[in-house]
């Protein structure tokens, strides 16, 4: 007998998958490259709507304790070093169970996963096992992969691509992923040095500065004693010797706050950023979900958000299929409710709130803080907002489309 699903990555998306696939009956093999997760700085901001979708696979307790409950967030100004606005997703209360974002590390939501399946008997956790080719035909799918064993193929109903950015699902698939990248990279440093107490900011606080602008967030770390992490765009032409010398991180950690400390500096990163958006999420048997099918910059934290409402859809759409409770027709549903809604909330939200943080018109910049001034203070304009940086209102259009 074969099993009826492949998940290829252990990344948050691809834990997600498995687990939501293996709930409704599925036979899972889930393929990670890697011996281990990677606990490198990346998401950490799950927003109301991802935290009912945890919830529905029994993960949000667990989820939650791990991090930090943050009901408000902040734009400041970086030059004047003042207050702009503050939302407060209380005021989604009644719209969801859950009116806060959780600040966990992603990291923590894969091991955490892993953990479950690892209790789950229909499914198998292949770590260290990369996925080095796929073909397919009317019949199934054949996954050839590459690790400890040796190169072995297995045969599957579907496959799901959760590999990541540089998936190679997708390259298997020929499927272009158009768009462009960032001249400039971002910088991760991550520091002790409490910058809630420092500058009395929110756990999650973005501070526009048409020098250089700041992405500030708290996380609890491994300890769960907690940490903050600071993202800046690095210079376009800075290498990273350059972006992690003492000397430019000192400039910019002092810039946030004069007398920040710089032994409380614990872990410094730098990422390329993309806007790319995969022109099919689905090729016959086979299928991309997360950053397999769409990237984007991490400012408003949405990009693993909407991989995880990915791979929900998709379990869903895919037992109804396997059940027999819907024709093969519906699976191109998927596709028609998760890409359009990707590229109309997740891409054009994350550039804006990237071009608002870095704005240099001072006009243009005025009127952006008048437009947050405006929308906190009106309740009808913040509820709306928040509806829209939750992905409250996109997880509801999505629904519509049949
Ligand atoms: C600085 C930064 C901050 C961010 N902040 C946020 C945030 O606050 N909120 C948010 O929603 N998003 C955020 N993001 C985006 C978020 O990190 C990604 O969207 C998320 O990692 C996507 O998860 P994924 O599971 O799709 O892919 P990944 O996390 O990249 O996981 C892919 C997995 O697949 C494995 N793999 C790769 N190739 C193979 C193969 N051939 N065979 C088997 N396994 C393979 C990899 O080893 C990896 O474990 C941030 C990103 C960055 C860089």
């Amino acid at each position: 007998m074969r099993d009826h699903v492949c998940v290829v990555g252990a990344g948050p998306v691809g834990v997600v998958a498995a687990i939501a696939c293996a709930q409704m009956g599925m036979q899972v093999v889930l393929f990670e490259a890697e011996a281990s997760i990677d606990h490198s700085p990346r998401a950490a901001t799950t927003h109301p709507s991802t935290l009912e979708l945890l919830a529905e696979l029994g993960l949000f307790e667990e989820f939650c304790s791990l991090g930090l409950v943050a009901r408000h967030f902040q734009f400041r100004d970086g030059t004047t070093k003042t207050l702009v606005a503050e939302f407060d997703h209380e005021v989604l209360r009644g719209e969801t169970p859950y009116p806060f974002v959780v600040q966990t590390e992603q990291h923590k939501l894969s091991e955490l996963g892993l953990r479950r399946l690892a209790g789950m008997r229909n499914v198998q956790v292949r770590l260290g096992a990369s996925v080095t080719g796929i073909s397919q035909d009317a019949d199934g799918v054949r996954v050839t992969t590459k690790g400890m064993a040796g190169v072995e193929q297995c045969l599957f109903d579907y496959v799901i691509g959760c590999d990541g950015g540089r998936s190679t699902v997708r390259r298997c698939l020929q499927v272009e992923f158009e768009g462009y990248t960032w001249p400039e990279r971002f910088l991760v440093l991550t520091t002790l040095f409490d910058f809630g107490q420092a500058l009395g900011c929110c756990t999650r606080t973005y501070i526009s500065d048409p020098e250089e602008w700041t992405n500030l967030f708290k996380v609890t770390g491994d300890d769960l004693k907690g940490r903050w992490r600071a993202v800046f765009p690095a210079r376009e032409a800075e290498s990273d010797d350059e972006a992690f010398s003492e000397a430019a991180v000192r400039r910019r950690l002092t810039r946030l706050f004069e007398g920040h400390p710089m032994e409380l500096v614990v872990h410094r990163n730098i990422y390329r950023v993309h806007q790319r958006v995969a022109i099919s999420f689905r090729k016959g048997r086979v299928f991309l979900a997360g950053d397999a099918a769409h990237v984007n910059n991490p400012v408003g934290g949405l990009g693993l958000n909407c991989g995880i409402h990915d791979a929900m859809e998709l379990a869903e759409t895919l037992h109804l299929v396997i059940s027999g409770q819907a024709k093969e027709e519906l699976l191109d549903r998927y596709e028609r409710r998760r890409r359009p809604l990707n590229i109309e909330y997740v891409q054009q939200q994350t550039v804006a709130n990237k071009k608002r943080l870095e704005e240099r018109d001072p006009k243009v910049r005025q009127a952006n803080f008048d437009q947050l001034r405006r929308a906190a203070a009106d309740p009808v304009l913040h509820k709306q907002f928040l509806m829209r940086t939750s992905l409250i209102e996109s997880a509801r259009k999505a629904r519509k489309i049949t």
